[in-house]
């Protein structure tokens, strides 16, 4: 009845100011019984519009889309990045349709918009909640004075290995760091209230199992248990739910045979039935219609009725939606309520993000001019920069560097490289605008220091664009020589080694994760003429160095670190940052040895006893990672000690704590990241030998001591058990406190 008032009320008006002293229940139902099967369908339409819609209109490629955008066939634009676009494309909505429902602007705001931070993996390394929230909050107030209403982010895909190129949008290995950061980065993103002109929708990606890619290769088939899915894959997602996340994106991956975007058990059952969350699902980019290549649906049609079944809303440019839907409608095979379903979710988030209070509320030149890329957001890049970066080693505190050094050389084609620091899934970002290292080194020494510079080698040949592959440099070794003579005469050598921007990111999966071969000469051959080697790492994936982790004396892993990159380096290098950033993920000895993480579990030949070789391992290399996860120095040092279980049992409804003692023992103030980890040691299912189960991070001033305190309690121990269920299952656990996975004390407590 509500519709039939209503639509008499809005006939050729829009539905602007509708919404008012109603909630959002209500409203979305009545706007739901005013659209017509064709309408609702529209809703569930993701266009891209980079580049061509955003032109005028009356271009041949254009006509076909303005004209769905006119008739209300289209819910969502992506790559819509300017506020004269969005506004165009509304503007031909709300003028033009006949309910004038808004559009959504979706774009992959990464790590960053225009303001570049750094790389989602580089961030999490700062284990900082606070950095990284305030960092996705500036990155919502860039994209919406852009225009755009909602991030295809975050990203919480966890990943094992190390050749997977998409490594560097996630946050590591580690399910409960990534739930809290996935927690950070979605506050960041909604802020506490969506209708603010500066948050925006986000939308947790990529559901699920995409990170484990077999092989590592990008949209590989993936083959993964149920209960590790639950236990490893979906903690992030679950942790996403109940932040109240907007949206989710399924993947590109099957899992045991069904495509995702395909997938009921997972969409409806698990995420919309079991979880309860009212949020909607889009596909991501034609992964409704690859169900073909797939081989799992025969057509378009075919495909679009599998995916609205599996509980997928919303199709990105798949163009299965709008070509099979409606007829699936009138032939019975899909019920209406299945799409008004999928749009009422739709609906509810145009809702929230007060769309239809005014469609144009993200269409403000104003803020367009003044809000992006400014001192302020350049100054928090840098802030949360520096807090990303690891020292992974410092033998005889070669680090920090005086400011007044005789001599510094600074080699690697990666040292003077403007571009390589924005890294992949760049937003906005203007090519070559990072500052390099090498700026940032002449910038913050004193002017009697003397730094040369030297490229060494080329890494990339060729084009450098998002859309290409890049061909990478094995075997010109041009540019050694000269590097020699310029590391011969210096005090020190900065040698900055990794890879370029476009070796990680989307599509860009290796087999080798090693330096290329002239990097790997260029370091042997500055090595025998000088021994005091400060590597700074910049790179996209764990790597495997055993060389370099063995010969130089220190080593700083800086990922791509986006606009403020040299700066921030220069800020750990001289010692005016104490760093604090702490390993994501293992890095490895070897490529072989991926996947490599290390929360495995046990196997039945865990022990090498002497001489023994019956047991898991490689006859040619060791098991473990060569920089473990968690791992990360300082320029001080931390003693952990005292570590106290305030009762031997706790049982159901109960709790303990336990306590750990930690100094610093050195003469800096410094921050270090405490880190507990739990093994559960006998259970229903085999359980990991270690796993993350809370971290602190504290700051201590020179001589300082102070007790950390953890709670335990039955959420802390629960896991998803052979009953099929999140439960605490009764026994005796081990409890670890250290500065890195491989921790330094242990206790125990069990659960009645
Ligand atoms: C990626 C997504 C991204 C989408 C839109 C896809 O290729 O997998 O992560 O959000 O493109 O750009």
């Amino acid at each position: 009845i509500c519709g039939i008032v209503l639509l008499g009320l809005f006939v050729g008006a829009p539905l602007q100011g509708f919404s008012q002293n109603k909630n959002i229940e209500q409203k979305v139902d009545s706007v739901i019984a005013l659209m017509t099967l064709k309408e609702k369908i529209g809703q569930l339409v993701l266009y891209n519009g980079s580049w061509d819609v955003t032109g005028p209109p009356s271009d041949v490629g254009n006509k076909e889309k303005y004209e769905k955008l006119r008739n209300g066939e289209v819910g969502a634009m992506l790559n819509a990045t300017s506020v004269a676009g969005t506004k165009e494309l509304q503007k031909t909505v709300m003028e033009n349709s006949r309910l004038k429902i808004p559009l959504l602007f979706g774009y992959d705001v990464i790590h960053g918009f225009k303001t570049i931070f750094p790389i989602p993996l580089g961030e999490s390394a700062s284990w900082d909640l606070e950095a990284i929230k305030k960092s996705s909050e500036i990155a919502a107030k860039e994209a919406t004075a852009s225009g755009i209403n909602w991030a295809f982010g975050p990203m919480m895909d966890i990943s094992r290995d190390a050749r997977w190129g998409r490594v560097m949008e996630g946050a590591g290995e580690d399910p409960f760091l990534a739930s809290k950061i996935a927690v950070a980065r979605i506050q960041g993103f909604q802020g506490d209230d969506l209708a603010k002109e500066n948050t925006l929708a986000a939308c947790a990606k990529h559901f699920a199992a995409y990170g484990f890619a077999e092989g590592g290769r990008d949209y590989n088939t993936v083959s993964i248990g149920e209960y590790e899915l639950h236990n490893t894959v979906l903690p992030p997602f679950k942790a996403a739910v109940d932040a109240g996340v907007a949206s989710m994106m399924s993947s590109f991956n099957e899992i045991d045979g069904i495509p995702a975007t395909g997938h009921k058990g997972l969409q409806r059952d698990i995420l919309k039935n079991t979880w309860n969350w009212d949020g909607f699902i889009v596909s991501d980019w034609a992964s409704i219609a690859e169900m073909i290549f797939h081989g799992y649906a025969k057509d378009r049609t075919h495909a679009a009725d599998i995916a609205i079944h599996a509980g997928n809303d919303m199709d990105m440019e798949g163009r299965a939606y709008e070509v099979g839907l409606e007829k699936l409608v009138k032939d019975g095979k899909v019920e209406e309520k299945l799409i008004e379903d999928a749009a009422k979710r739709i609906l509810r988030v145009k809702f929230e993000l007060g769309l239809f209070d005014d469609p144009f509320r993200y269409s403000n030149e104003e803020r367009e001019k003044t809000e992006i890329y400014t001192k302020e957001h350049l100054q928090i890049a840098r802030d949360v920069a520096k807090k990303s970066i690891v020292l992974l080693k410092n033998d005889g505190n070669i680090l920090p560097l005086k400011k007044d050094a005789k001599s510094i050389a600074v080699i690697g084609s990666l040292a003077d490289d403007k571009d390589t620091p924005i890294g992949s899934w760049r937003g906005m970002a203007t090519p070559n605008s990072a500052v390099s290292l090498l700026e940032g080194i002449k910038a913050a020494v004193s002017s009697s220091a003397k730094i040369s510079h030297a490229k060494g080698v080329e890494i990339g040949v060729g084009e450098r664009s998002f859309v290409r592959s890049l061909k990478v440099n094995r075997d010109n070794f041009d540019g050694i020589e000269n590097a020699v003579s310029v590391a011969k005469e210096a005090e020190v050598v900065v040698l900055a080694l990794g890879e370029e921007a476009f070796q990680s990111g989307e599509a860009r999966s290796q087999v080798s994760i090693e330096l290329t071969p002239p990097q790997q000469k260029l370091f042997d051959a500055v090595y025998a003429v000088n021994k005091n080697i400060v590597v700074v790492l910049m790179n996209g994936r764990p790597m495997a160095l055993p060389n370099i982790a063995e010969k130089a004396s220190a080593i700083l892993e800086t990922w791509h670190l986006g606009s403020t990159s040299g700066n921030a380096i220069a800020d750990v290098l001289f010692g005016d940052y104490n760093p604090s950033g702490k390993l994501p993920v293992s890095f490895p000895r070897h490529g072989g040895q991926a996947p490599l993480y290390y929360n495995v579990k046990n196997t039945g030949r865990p022990v090498n006893q002497d001489g023994m070789v019956f047991w898991s391992h490689y006859t040619d290399e060791k098991n473990d990672a060569l920089f473990p996860f968690g791992h990360g120095l300082s320029y001080t040092d931390f003693e952990y000690k005292d570590l106290k279980v305030s009762a031997p049992t706790f049982s159901a409804g109960g709790k303990l704590s336990v306590s750990v003692t930690v100094k610093n023992t050195g003469k800096v103030k410094g921050k270090e990241v405490v880190q507990l980890y739990l093994r559960d040691l006998i259970g229903s299912l085999t359980r990991p030998v270690k796993e993350l189960k809370g971290f602190q991070l504290i700051e201590l001033g020179p001589q300082e001591s102070k007790t950390v305190t953890f709670t335990i309690d039955e959420k802390t121990i629960q896991f998803y058990t052979a009953n099929k269920k999140w439960e605490a299952e009764p026994g005796d656990f081990k409890v670890f406190i250290g500065g890195s996975s491989k921790t330094e004390l242990e206790s125990n407590f069990s659960f009645k």
